[in-house]
């Protein structure tokens, strides 16, 4: 005779963080989505397009996302962006 038995098994795979790279130049960040070296000091760069629906029997979103370095940021897509229309960027700063 067979014997069967249910055993719970621990091993299993997920995905989790490993790097973040630049989508223009390949750097790499060792923190998701802050691109800075240093402890003390944050960089985090926003290309996004969400867009969501939501219905009463629920709802769907999707999220475009291009991950962008502080330098291609500055030295790139800013540039592109001020040669499309000549409008400068907005800049907001706080100090504390
Ligand atoms: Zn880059």
């Amino acid at each position: 005779m067979k014997h069967m038995k249910t055993v719970l098994i621990l091993e299993h795979t997920e995905e989790v963080f490993e790097k973040l790279t630049c989508d223009v130049c390949g750097a790499e960040s060792a923190w998701d989505e802050n691109w800075s070296s240093k402890d003390n000091e944050k960089a985090l760069t926003t290309v996004l397009l969400e867009e969501e629906e939501s219905l009463p029997q629920g709802g769907q979103s999707t999220q475009t996302q291009f991950h962008i370095c502080p330098s291609c940021f500055k030295n790139q897509l800013t540039k592109w962006f001020e040669e499309q229309k000549k409008n400068k960027a907005t800049i907001t700063t706080s100090v504390w």
